[in-house]
Parts: structure tokens; sequence; C-alpha cells
């Protein structure tokens, strides 16, 4: 038997010195590391250790214990007004043992604020100068007992490794507030009683985990600083809470790391996404790209999505989860409810950082969880707050109730989730385990229908595919409006089965948080979107080998309803010769995939997925794939880019270049007049963009030109009305 895992007894000499028979009593400290060549030195030090902190604690616990166990009638006479014991210490909080071997993070979660009878930890293989993280584990329901000298937890692991030894039992000697911390034992058995290795842990903190955060400001915002939640009716105790201190009472310490650049933008500055990720990757490149409990938050003022987007997180292969942003645009006055909203949203997209959906959205995570409409959470909706059973809901509502804290599984998460499914960088945001095709509902009286189509029909390799989705209200009803139904507002998932046998539920790289009300639609209204889903935050590439895929959307109605497509079965063929191949290769790069995503950008970590585009579409722009190519920079070139320095500095806006963004995207969406080129949903947005971006620049003659272009496509096209009102409510944003 070899202990290459951290839970096992030690082997070879040091097993022959342990008592075989797990006498509880005989507790020799089975050393922090199953590795044969760990030094017996260190394993028969720590023993000791534990056993005189053993001895030491009873003692010291002794004395008070027992005044407080019985009034001390010897004492009495002495002491006529004895003054009451002194509190005893929290055992909750983050405890480590000593690297060698196998070091562990202990979280005790068994008295304090909320405590959730949990303890867990993380484990890190310590071999000459090098740590690495091996794996972690959690007891979701500890048995607690306190005596008069120790608090014991006692409970049975998951492990992200394979182990026999599951059952945890710590042991924290007690100890009053003055004096300082005691070490926490942990002691692994198996099941039946076998006992495993022993690691004694030193008092780190009374958080549980610790973050770093790093927030910057775009000039002319003034980023939240604290909000007294006594100001306007809530549903919890008054206090005073910074974003820190609304996690500190989670458990979680965030350390302000500074940053504080000021990104100093125009004052009629918007962002778009394509340059808050470059602004996020500038500021990235200071870490390491590994997990790190460390975060990124920009307090921003506009988005070019409109005053409804409240935030949004990143979320990118290989560097999940790192950086968010907050926008003040609408809520930057410092009234009680603006307050109130900066804090709501700052704690909000911190929490999709680590890995914590929306309340109404837990289904959609990897493994599903029943959602939480009714949720009193950082990370409801306030406006989606819906407790049932006729109770009031909406935003009045939840404002009423709302005490300012996660609910018990987001804490739950928090505190002990596996560290790759909280830490950021860690897994992909929602994923942890197997992954499933939505099945057809047993009944379906939504009166909605879903349906879904890929465009272009006969793609060959290296094709971005887009998803056309249509919404149908068979009968009058409150539904999202159409552009709510693209991926990544979150309300429609898309799950697409590979050729290779996987299945990948669609992660679109960045998650918008959008306050967007609902419309109502007509009987018979059709509300269509098109998506680029060619680019996943989890897989990358989604298409990118030959064969068939099934692709299914769900819609999650705005009354719970999970409305279910057809499939649409979609082939990729082969590259037909050499140029395909080339071309093929260009387009299946990682960064032309993000770069797809964001329809172009400048910043430095996508040039060469741009310099790939601007291969396809000068040396091979009389192939099919140029119209993509042309797209992504045409629409590159018809915004303004914000470049945002390593350092924080904010480079001039490089201006639009109208005249190179119509010499691209003019020959792309005449290839898409006909039957190839792009889906016509995207070139009248395409077409309303440009328009919007002429106008922007005083050029209203162009502008009308394009719209009237767009005008004769959709009537051509037959595209949906609800399409045109989504071009013209662009113009009036204009
Ligand atoms: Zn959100």
């Amino acid at each position: 038997m070899t202990a290459s895992e951290p839970n096992a007894a030690p082997t070879g000499t040091m097993s022959s010195s342990a008592p075989p028979d797990g006498t509880e009593s005989l507790d020799v400290g089975a050393p922090s590391g199953g590795d044969p060549s760990a030094p017996s030195i260190t394993t028969t030090g720590q023993a000791v250790a534990d056993t005189m902190e053993q001895v030491e604690s009873y003692l010291a616990a002794q004395a008070p214990a027992a005044a407080e166990a019985a009034p001390a009638p010897a004492a009495a006479p002495l002491a006529p007004a004895p003054l009451p014991p002194l509190p005893f210490r929290l055992a909750s909080g983050r405890y480590r043992s000593p690297a060698i071997g196998y070091q562990m993070e202990l979280r005790v979660d068994v008295d304090g604020r909320r405590p959730l009878m949990r303890v867990s930890g993380d484990y890190w293989s310590v071999s000459g100068g090098t740590t690495t993280y091996f794996g972690s584990w959690t007891v979701d329901a500890a048995t607690v007992t306190r005596t008069a000298t120790e608090v014991i937890a006692v409970g049975t692991a998951r492990t992200t490794w394979p182990t026999t030894y599951t059952v945890a039992r710590v042991t924290i000697p007690r100890r009053r507030v003055f004096q300082p911390a005691a070490p926490a034992t942990v002691r692994w058995s198996t099941p039946t009683g076998a006992v495993g290795a022993t690691y004694v842990c030193a008092h780190e903190s009374g958080s549980l985990r610790v973050v770093e955060l790093e927030q910057d400001v775009e000039a002319g915002v003034t980023a939240f600083p604290k909000y007294d939640t006594g100001s306007l009716p809530s549903g919890g105790p008054a206090r005073t809470l910074t974003v820190s201190a609304a996690y500190g009472e989670a458990g979680i310490q965030v350390l302000d790391t500074g940053g504080g650049n000021t990104l100093n933008t125009s004052g009629t500055h918007v962002w778009n996404n394509a340059s808050l990720h470059g602004a996020m990757t500038a500021h990235f490149s200071r870490f390491a790209e590994r997990p790190q409990f460390k975060v990124w938050l920009l307090h921003a003022a506009r988005h070019e999505l409109g005053t409804g987007l409240r935030g949004i997180m990143f979320d990118q292969q290989g560097l999940q989860r790192q950086g968010c942003a907050s926008f003040y645009q609408v809520i930057q006055a410092a009234t009680p409810a603006n307050l109130r909203e900066q804090l709501y949203v700052n704690v909000h997209e911190l929490g999709h950082c680590f890995n914590l959906f929306h309340s109404f959205h837990k289904e959609f995570m990897t493994p599903p969880l029943p959602n939480r409409p009714g949720a009193l959470s950082w990370m409801n909706y306030p406006q989606r707050y819906n407790p049932g059973g006729g109770a009031p809901s909406g935003a009045a509502a939840f404002w009423g109730a709302f005490p300012f804290q996660f609910d018990d599984l987001e804490l739950a998460h928090l505190r002990h989730g596996f560290r790759n499914n909280v830490i950021m960088g860690g897994t992909p945001f929602g994923t942890g385990a197997a992954m499933e095709v939505p099945a057809d509902p047993v009944q379906d009286t939504s009166g909605l229908r879903l349906s879904v189509r890929t465009t272009p029909t006969r793609p060959v390799l290296g094709t971005p595919i887009v998803l056309e989705i249509a919404l149908t209200a068979e009968r009058g009803q409150l539904v999202h409006p159409a552009e709510q139904l693209h991926p990544k507002y979150g309300q429609v998932r898309v799950t697409i089965s590979r050729p290779r046998g996987d299945v990948v539920v669609h992660r679109p790289p960045v998650l918008h948080c959008m306050d967007a009300g609902l419309i109502r639609a007509e009987a018979g209204q059709v509300l269509p979107a098109s998506a680029y889903i060619g680019y996943d935050a989890t897989v990358g590439q989604v298409f990118d080998d030959p064969g068939t895929y099934r692709i299914r959307a769900t819609y999650t109605a705005p009354d719970g309803s999970e409305v279910v497509s057809g499939t649409a079965m979609v082939r990729v063929w082969a590259a037909r010769d050499e140029e395909d191949a080339v071309v093929a290769d260009l387009m299946l790069g990682d960064e032309v995939g993000m770069a797809l995503t964001l329809l172009g950008s400048d910043a430095p970590a996508l040039a060469d997925g741009m310099t790939a585009l601007q291969e396809v579409a000068e040396e091979h722009g009389d192939h099919a794939m140029a119209v993509y190519a042309r797209l992504a920079l045409g629409i590159n070139f018809a915004r303004p880019y914000t470049p945002v320095a390593p350092d924080g500095t904010v480079g001039t806006d490089r201006p639009r270049d109208l005249d190179r963004a119509g010499a691209l995207l003019r020959p792309a969406l005449d290839a898409s007049r006909g039957d190839g080129g792009m889906d016509d949903l995207t070139a009248l947005q395409v077409m309303g963009y440009l328009a919007r971006s002429h106008a922007a620049e005083g050029d209203t003659r162009g502008a009308r030109q394009l719209r009237e272009d767009a005008g004769r496509l959709a009537s051509e096209k037959d595209v949906p009305t609800a399409a045109l009102d989504l071009l013209r409510q662009e113009d009036e944003e204009s």
C-alpha cells in the first residue's frame, strides 16, 4: 500500500511505529504527508507538539471552565462578587499546518456569524522549493460538540481525489478571548475507524478566505464608498456596509490592494466590450496566469448597451472570472437609493467572480440546482424577486425584506466550495461537473415556442456558426425583449452535442447583467435573435471538427417555464482544398474566436487574432470566409477603441474610421444579400450599427441611406417585424 494521498496514514517505518488499532487515546500524529520520504523528525515533532498543546490547553482551560461549570464554592468567600468568566474565542476561522509534505489550509465554520456547521480544507503538496495545489475537501454537515475544554467537529468529507479516509475529526481547544488562539487538529479515519493522517494547523485568521481586490475608477465616477443599511427600509439590522464589509460578513476577507488608478477617459466616453476586455487584459498582465484569489473591479460610467446594464463579469478561457465592471451612469448621485444600488451592483458582480450564479439561474449551473427566485440575496435581481405563494414580489418587496447578505447555499459555496470552483481563474463560470442535453418537458402550457437554426447552411470547417433564435408567442404574454434572447444575457441556454461525443453547454465569454424590463408580446408575434456561438468560455472553439453537431436551446420565461427548442443539426464539412485548409487554420485560432465574439478589438492580447482575420480578408478575399473576417474588422473600425495600458493610463481613443469600416463592411453586406454570407438579422444589425456610427460623426445623410438600405433588405428577406423594431430602437438611441 502506498500513501500517495494526504489523508492516509504514513507507510514504511512510520506505519510500524504507529498503532494499527486506531486507539484514539494514543494519537501519535501521523505525518502530514503520505510521502514516504517525508522526514520522520517532523512527524514526531508534530505529534509531540500536538500532545503538549492538548495538555497545555487542558490545563489552561481547566480553571475558567471549572468556574463556569460550577460557581466555585471554595472561591466564593474570597470573591464575593465574582466576575463572569470571559467569553471563549470563536473556533471558526482559517488554520494552516506547516509546509512539509502535504500542507493543509483548514476552514472551521462552527460558530460566529451564521455558522454553517461545516469544515473544509485545501491541500498543497510541498516538495523541495515548490508548492502545488493538490485537492480540496468539505464536510457539509459536521456534528459539533462543545466540552468545557474543546470544540470537536466530526463529519464525512467530499474530496476532490479518491481516498478511503473520509471521516474528519477536527479538535480545537477552547480559549478565552484574551488568550492566543489554539491550533486545530484534524485527524482522518475511514468509516470503519482505521486511523489516517493527522494535521496540526495553527490559527491564521478569523476569516475563511482572503481575496485581493484591485479597483480602478473611470474619470468622473465616484466609486461606491459605503452605505448605511438603515437609510431606507430593509430586512436586516442597520449597519454601515462597504463592499469589503459585505464580504467580511460572509466570512471572506477582501483586501483592498489599492490599484486606484483613474482611467482618464473623456467625459462622454462609452465603453464597449472590446475596450473593456482590452482594459482588463492590460490589468490582468500584472497577475500570473494561474488561479489566484485576486480580482479586478472597474468602476465605470457608461456602456454602449445603455442604462439598463448594471455590470459585467468577464469570463474568458484561461483567465475566467478575474475581472468585472460596474456602471454608474444612472446611479451616480449619492442618494440613499443610489448608494444602495451601487453597493448591490459591486457585491453582485464580484459574486460572479466567485462563481456565483444569479438566484434565478441556479439551474444553469453544473450540476444544476433549483432556481431560487425568492432568495433575499446579493445574487438575485430585485425586480426578479418572487417568493411565491402570492407574497409581494418585485423590487420594492425585495428591498423591504433584503438583509444585505448572500443566501445559505451561496455562503456555503463562498466559504467551503472546492478551491477551483471558487478561486478566480479556476474552473469556468458555473461549471464543475457533468453536463446534460435538456430533456423535452413532460408538458408545455407556456404558450411559447422556441426555434433555432444555424447559418450558413453548409459550413466548411472554420466558418463562424451563427445560431438564429426565434421565440414565438402563441398567446399574448410578457416575455423578454428580442435582443435579450442572445445567450450572453442568460435567458437562453444553448446546448451543443459534438461529433467527438461531448456536450457543450454554451457559455458566452462575456456575461451581461442587464436590468431590462419585459415586453408584452402579441399573439403570433415572433421575436428573433442571432448569436455567434462558435466560441465558448469553457471549450474555446466549439466547431473545430468536421462532422454533425446537434444544437438545442432552452428559454426560461418570466414565469419560470422552460421552453425547449427542437434540435438543429449542422454538418461541418471538411476542407475541400488547400485554400480551405489554410483559411480554416486561420479562423480556428483561439484569439480569432474571441475577436469574432467581440466583433474586433484593438487589444494587444487579441492582436494575433485580428492579424489572422486580416490575412483572411486580404489574402483570401474571394473565399466565403472573408465575409466574417471583414465583418469583425469593419465593426472594429466603426467604433472607437479606448486603450488602457498595464499601468492604468488611458491612451487617446482611437477614433472611428468610417471609410475603412465601409470598405470592409459593404462587400461583406453585399455578399450576404443572397443566400450566402451572414444571416439576415446580423446583416441588419451591422447596417444599424454603421448607420448609428455615421450619425454619431454627423453624417446624417450617410446614416439615412444605410437605414433605407436596411429597410429594403428587411422587406426582401421577409424578416420578422421585431427585427425592424430593434433597428428603430437603435436609431432612437443614437
Ligand atoms: Zn449578474
